[in-house]
């Protein structure tokens, strides 16, 4: 079946109020104005703003569209709209279509049941949501529904953050401005602002969904609790990189063409490690607004799924025994005049930016990579972090030969060459030398240098790009802070960022590791440098805190230390909550579903014995295994009792750093028992008979 289809040039962005609607659609003097504002350099009058949304209205009325909605990205890490048609009635009993300039920036949900930390008590309702100016206005199709989607900001009565755009977009500030303060005092002449890029990596898996449905755990925890491991899993290496099954391919072209509607630059996709694992990845862009698109692709990669049969499983770690899925943040600063800050040049010995830029990079990671590390620490990436697939809980950098070699140089009193890449020649006579970077790959970093930018692994597959960002962009920004201080107090510029350098490259180099992350020696090594390995979730939520931490968030005004421990208390009852949910789901599954096969299956063991032994033949065979699944059985009950009584537990304590320590300490090892018993029934137990569809199923059915 070959879809007829518009050109992708023609598709692109049609459903995107971007640059080119705008100047075709607004009065120049606007146009000009909205430009400014979207750069931050003129206030948002209401004059303009209503001659904007009339625009957006009569474009979006063009599309189909009948309803607006401020889009929101509230502390669950997904996003939110509460939609408001256009219609306002008229006195003869007919309606006109109408937004105004205060509909379009300002909205008022009654925003009560979000998570909020303590910020807000549930009887004080009000939150506001504000236009995001510099994310651009969309429309987007649900069923029959069009609706004009408004990126915006959402904070409380009182004006305290309630969402993640809003400390992203701080970030953004804080990071422009030391950065500039940093290439001026390095004598730029051209660059004004500085912006930070981010283009996200997206794994998920995809199965089908008869199989979804026969499975409360995918249903409602997005991940297997139960499952022995297949004959067959990723060891053959085999669906890496390997040919995209059709079914897959019409699917991946399905999702392209949606995202490229909504603007979203989707241009790499791939077969993952894992069988039934995918991958893709736009072009970078702003981190805001690839942070919204990243919302956005993870919607429609679940939206699509469905209209193909299969669904599409976001979740970190939804198999175990076989890869996960992570998010790599790919991030890099750009100045308003396109110079990429880690571009490294030719010749990065003698490029005193990107020097100084690296190094403070190199320092931030160092001085913050607890916060780095709270920032990936979610329910699901707990499985994934330190698995031998993902970089291990320890935050590391990669440089690569070539730059680290310049590191050695610079703390040795200053760099006076770079290492070269030179040329690849395979001795084929039809095959040309090719050009080889002056640097391997290295996947098992958590924080790697690739060329032009850091490569962040650590990132789980289902969370929002903005918390793992904002940290990046806020603790950047600090040594950067701490770097202009000093170059704007020094004589000569030159000789003070040679010290500079050379103060970071000796003080920070214990943060560098260019190795194997995934082997044990890492581990050994990372500890003899006092490096810190923070395995689990809980833990790492409560570094947050650290008074370090706070100061850093305050300092560049990215978050107060109310809003701070608002999101942590957010972090562990979202914890809380979704172990609990697990380990109910479990317990449904197990006691309504496993338990009465397993019986099921003794009982006709034990009609076999007896049916076996009236013929007159030797029953022992069918009286051994029906002892073995007896006493099984009797494992797994008392497993469920004991997970009953952790949960409940963990369920009655009050203070949230405790009640999740309580998940993490008692639920956790008593789901984990229960697994063992049910994965050991599940391999003995008559195919027929067991309820649940199997990890060979889900994963090798295409
Ligand atoms: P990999 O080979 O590491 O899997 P991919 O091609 O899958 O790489 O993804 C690389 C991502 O890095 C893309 O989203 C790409 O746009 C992004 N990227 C490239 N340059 C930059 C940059 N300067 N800043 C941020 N992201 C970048
Ligand atoms: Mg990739």
């Amino acid at each position: 079946m070959c879809k007829s289809r518009k050109p992708v040039t023609e598709v692109f962005g049609s459903n995107v109020f971007n640059e080119a609607v705008m100047r075709e659609r607004l009065p120049e003097d606007t146009y000009n104005a909205l430009k400014k504002i979207m750069s931050g350099n003129l206030p948002l009058e209401p004059a303009i703003a209503d001659v904007v949304a009339n625009a957006m209205k009569d474009w979006a009325i063009e599309k189909g569209a009948t309803h607006f909605c401020h889009w929101f990205q509230p502390m669950t890490g997904l996003t939110a709209e509460k939609h408001d048609s256009f219609i306002s009635p008229t006195s003869d009993g007919k309606i006109m279509m109408e937004f105004s300039g205060k509909e379009l920036c300002q909205g008022e949900p009654d925003a009560s049941s979000f998570p909020s930390g303590g910020l807000r008590a549930t009887f004080e309702a009000r939150g506001y949501t504000a236009w995001d100016c510099t994310s651009p206005v969309f429309i987007k199709e649900d069923g029959d529904n069009i609706t004009l989607f408004i990126p915006s900001a959402f904070f409380s009565y009182t004006g305290l953050v309630l969402d993640k755009k809003t400390p992203l977009l701080r970030s953004m500030d804080a990071l422009d401005k030391q950065a500039v303060r940093v290439l001026k005092v390095l004598g730029n002449k051209t660059s004004n602002h500085v912006i930070a890029t981010l283009g996200p990596e997206q794994e998920y898996f995809l199965i089908d969904r008869v199989f979804y449905e026969e499975r409360l755990d995918l249903m409602l925890t997005g991940r297997t609790l139960l499952g022995a491991a297949p004959p067959r899993g990723q060891e053959m290496d085999d669906h890496y990189f390997g040919t995209i099954h059709e079914r897959v391919a019409s699917y991946m072209n399905d999702v392209n063409y949606e995202l490229w509607k909504l603007g979203v630059s989707a241009k790499t996709q791939h077969n993952e490690v894992a069988p039934a694992q995918y991958e893709l990845a736009p072009v970078f862009a702003t981190v805001n607004v690839a942070t919204d698109h990243n919302q956005l692709t993870m919607e429609t990669l679940q939206k699509i799924a469905v209209k193909h049969g299969f669904v599409c499983l976001l979740n970190e770690k939804p198999f175990a025994g076989i890869n996960g899925s992570g998010k790599h943040n790919n991030w890099s600063m750009v100045t308003d005049d396109g110079i990429n800050l880690l571009g490294p040049g030719k010749t990065p010995h003698d490029n005193m930016v990107f020097l100084v830029i690296l190094s403070a990079v190199v320092k931030a990671v160092d001085k913050y990579a607890k916060l780095l590390r709270a920032s990936v620490a979610n329910t699901g990436n707990e499985h994934r972090l330190g698995a031998n697939e993902a970089p291990p809980a320890i935050v590391s950098v990669f440089l690569g030969e070539q730059l680290n070699d310049i590191f050695e140089q610079l703390a040795a009193g200053g760099a006076t060459s770079s290492k070269q890449g030179g040329e690849i020649k395979l001795g084929v006579s039809t095959l040309p030398p090719l050009p080889k970077d002056c640097t391997d790959r290295n996947r098992t970093s958590p924080f790697a240098f690739t060329g032009n930018r850091f490569e962040f692994r650590m990132v789980g597959s289902t969370q929002s790009t903005s918390g793992p960002v904002f940290v990046l962009n806020t603790i950047v920004a600090d040594t950067l802070a701490e770097i202009a201080d000093e170059l704007e107090g020094a004589g000569d510029v030159k000789t003070a960022a040679q010290k500079i350098l050379q103060k970071i490259a000796t003080e920070h180099s214990k943060v560098i590791f260019n190795g194997d992350n995934y082997t044990d020696e890492w581990v050994i090594e990372a500890e003899k440098r006092g490096l810190p390995n923070i395995r689990t979730t809980v833990e790492s939520i409560n570094t947050i805190m650290d008074p370090e931490n706070v100061a850093v968030f305050e300092r560049h005004k990215v978050l107060s230390k109310d809003e701070l421990h608002a999101r942590t208390e957010v972090l562990l009852e979202a914890y809380s909550m979704q172990i609990n949910i697990e380990a109910k789901t479990m317990l449904d599954m197990t006691k309504r579903q496993i338990a009465p096969a397993v019986s099921a299956y003794s009982e006709r063991l034990a009609s076999a014995a007896n049916s076996v032994k009236t013929a007159g033949a030797d029953p022992a065979s069918q009286v051994a295994m029906l002892k073995e699944v007896c006493s099984l059985l009797g494992s797994l009950n008392d497993s469920i009792k004991k997970l009953e009584a952790a949960a409940e537990k963990a369920s009655a304590v009050k203070d949230a750093a405790k009640q999740a320590g309580s998940f993490k300490d008692d639920v956790i090892p008593a789901m984990a028992a229960v697994r063992e018993v049910a994965d050991k029934l599940e391999t003995i137990v008559d195919a027929d008979i067991w309820p649940l569809p199997t990890y060979a199923q889900m994963l090798f059915l295409k």
